[in-house]
């Protein structure tokens, strides 16, 4: 399985990886990006691509 994590220290809140992810995986709120649906991220690599920051990282293999 896949899983999104932002790094907030980098993320501006811009936006863009909440409606270039096809599972709704994020969510903006106080000027921050969190990874609310982390666990749904089928690895499509949009959000890597369109990250202006490069805050997000898809790790793999967590619970198999
Ligand atoms: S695209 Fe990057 S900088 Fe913009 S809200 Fe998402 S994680 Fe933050
Ligand atoms: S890699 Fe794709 S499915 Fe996974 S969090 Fe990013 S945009 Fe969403």
């Amino acid at each position: 399985m896949y899983i999104a994590v932002v790094n907030l220290k980098k993320c501006n809140g811009c936006g863009y990886c909440v409606d270039a992810c096809p599972s709704k995986c994020f969510e903006v709120s106080e000027g921050k990006c969190w990874a609310q649906r982390a666990v749904e991220c089928t690895d499509c690599g949009n959000c890597p691509d369109i990250c202006p920051e490069g805050a997000i990282g898809i790790a793999v293999g967590w619970g198999g």
